[in-house]
């Protein structure tokens, strides 16, 4: 295994975001995919470490280095993910304080909510202005065909978890869904736990892009795939009519705000 623990950066982009303008990525991880889940849809390719345990992978006096390298000055907002779950971190909750007293820019983390049930993680979590937590399944048998997580953890811990933070964090919180045709057919059980959570937005996504077998560095940006020799794979996707009558049945039976990446093209 290569190790990434010097070059190249921890901090990558800006990349332009359907949603945010420009998004300044942060990688908390670096040296391979590490997360809690190896998601069917990954964009990482297959997880190289699943792992529930939290773990220092890259101090914080580095990313604070790479970020001050950066072109972070052209941002309009940073996200934290990269390559895996960016909880999985020790030093998440003390480089999101560090990068907002820098920068004064959104700080934004997105997370598949494994780790919620953790105190300490909620209160870490809490430093960010918005906090993006990933819903795909309505039950554990979908939960572990489309999430794939680490032993032991359910799909009832995460939503336990979820719904305490939901009430502690006073920033903006949405809901991002995947949506694949496994899960497109539970679209009203999915906006029964939407109301039980209660996100300020619900974001729909479909994988629109064909996946790589495994991380590698490049993978946690918008990488050109087409240029490289990786190989890939396709996923099916949900298509834009589709999308659309899941976004009105979910705006429907909820009353939030939903956006969708088809809103992008
Ligand atoms: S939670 Fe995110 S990083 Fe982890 S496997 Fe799923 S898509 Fe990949």
């Amino acid at each position: 295994m290569r190790d990434y623990s010097e070059t190249p950066s921890t901090v990558y982009g800006p990349v332009d975001s359907w949603r945010f303008g420009f998004s300044l990525g942060v990688d908390l991880i670096l040296r391979t995919s590490v997360c809690s889940f190896n998601c069917v849809y990954c964009q990482l390719g297959s997880i190289q470490e699943i792992t529930n345990e939290r773990q220092l992978f890259v101090k914080t006096e580095r990313v604070m280095s790479d970020l001050k390298k950066s072109d972070w000055q052209k941002s309009d907002i940073i996200t934290f993910s990269g390559s895996g779950e960016p909880t999985l971190a020790t030093n998440l909750g003390e480089t999101l304080k560090k990068i907002k007293e820098y920068t004064k820019l959104e700080t934004h983390v997105l997370t598949n909510g494994t780790l919620l049930e953790d105190k300490t993680v909620r209160s870490e979590l809490c430093n960010a202005d918005r906090v993006s937590v990933k819903l795909d399944a309505v039950d554990e048998k979908m939960f572990a065909t489309v999430n794939r997580p680490f032993n032991g953890i359910t799909l009832g811990s995460i939503l336990s978890g979820t719904k305490i933070f939901r009430k502690e964090f006073h920033g903006f919180f949405d809901t991002q869904i995947m949506f694949l045709p496994a899960n497109r057919k539970m679209t009203a059980q999915l906006c029964d736990l939407i109301n039980e959570i209660k996100p300020d937005e619900v974001q729909l996504n479909t994988p629109k892009r064909a996946y790589p077998s495994s991380w590698f560095i490049e993978s946690r940006g918008r990488y050109d795939y087409k240029k490289s020799k990786v190989k890939l794979h396709d996923l099916k996707v949900i298509e834009r009519e589709e999308a659309v009558e899941i976004e009105n049945e979910i705006r429907q039976k909820t009353g939030l705000v939903v956006s969708s990446v088809y809103a992008e093209s």
